[in-house]
């Protein structure tokens, strides 16, 4: 089959590699489509968990190709071939202090297909049975959605509940749009998103109920005092999903005394930023990061099923495997682009 392998960080290729059998418990899985995002470019500079050779891919919808003995999906049920499904890429080793504590997700031998296995950028993925989920009935462009969509369904409950919450979500890229449909769903009372990209922020309000404020990049300070001006006061909670270093710095101006600030954006490994041990003490703020999920899967496509959310014209670029240096390309450069995929 064909796949894209990174020998090492920076280098890859597009090639045949042998298509894998499904051993007792697993299943072979046709791509039809995986997602990019920012990961793939943390991975992509050997960050992120990344182990070599490496074939990313994490977002990942196909349908079931062979099955091996046993195989059953992430809820014990049937599988058939033919059958729409996606991949949790995350598992955990179901043995250390943190996964007896029911918190696996916080597991030291946390492992993700498309970073620590191969993945979905190729034209078949092996995955345990146990990490498959039924999406019979999903569009393909709405449950290509589904891996960022857990890892939000994951950040909801570590909120607890939202009712009477005012929420702000900086970074508009599907990340940010599916968040904002998230905490509508979840019950915030009123959501307000940030972006520097008109065409995202438009997406945005053609899809979801919420506030929308142009960020400018040349004055971020300045664009969150007019979002909570705009807003009337400030946010209960603030979500960052950008990763990037000033804004980050930034989000305390955008919460209120005692409110929440949320980690969410992957920041390079290696950024740093100033926070005022004093502003966090006086104001009773809290900071909290969201990593993954590995067991949100069900809470995702029940929100899905549920018509909570919706991607419509959110996928703007559609690469075939042969061009993903292309992809990667528009993931790092390209302000047209809101959500990339590959399609093998
Ligand atoms: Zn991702
Ligand atoms: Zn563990």
């Amino acid at each position: 089959m064909r796949a894209v392998v990174y020998d090492v960080p920076g280098q890859f290729a597009v090639r045949d590699v042998p298509t894998p059998r499904p051993g007792p418990g697993e299943v072979l899985v046709r791509m039809a489509t995986a997602g990019m995002c920012g990961t793939d470019l943390h991975l992509h500079e050997g960050q992120f968990l990344a182990n070599f050779p490496l074939t990313p891919g994490h977002e990942t919808v196909g349908v079931v190709e062979s099955l091996g003995p046993g195989a059953t999906d992430g809820e014990g049920g049937l599988l058939t071939p033919g059958q729409q499904v996606v991949v949790n890429p995350n598992s955990s080793c179901r043995d250390c202090d943190y996964c007896s504590d029911d918190t696996p997700w916080l597991c030291e031998g946390f492992a993700g297909i498309g970073s620590s296995t191969p993945g979905g950028f190729a034209e078949f993925v092996l995955v345990p049975g146990s990490q498959l989920f039924d999406a019979t009935g999903i569009d393909i462009d709405l449950a290509v959605f589904a891996e960022p969509s857990a890892c939000i369904a994951h950040l909801m409950d570590r909120l607890g509940p939202l009712s009477g919450c005012s929420v702000a979500v900086i970074g508009g890229g599907p990340t940010g749009l599916l968040l904002a449909q998230f905490l509508v769903h979840s019950g915030a009372r009123a959501v307000a998103l940030a972006d520097p990209n008109r065409f995202k922020l438009e997406c945005a309000e053609a899809v979801a109920n919420v506030a929308t404020t142009v960020v400018d990049r040349d004055d971020v300070q300045g664009s969150f005092e007019r979002m909570v001006a705009g807003s009337g006061r400030a946010f209960d909670v603030v979500v960052d999903a950008t990763g990037n270093p000033r804004v980050i710095e930034a989000l305390p101006l955008l919460a209120r005394n005692g409110g929440r600030i949320v980690y969410y954006g992957v920041a390079d490994e290696h950024a740093r930023v100033t926070v005022s041990p004093f502003e966090i003490f006086r104001r009773e703020l809290t900071i909290m990061g969201s990593f993954t999920e590995v067991d949100s899967f069900p809470d995702a496509l029940g929100a899905f099923r549920a018509g909570a959310i919706r991607m419509d014209g959110v996928i703007t670029h559609r690469y075939p495997l042969e061009e993903y240096a292309a992809a990667l390309d528009a993931l790092r450069a390209d302000r047209s682009a809101h959500k990339i995929v590959i399609v093998p």
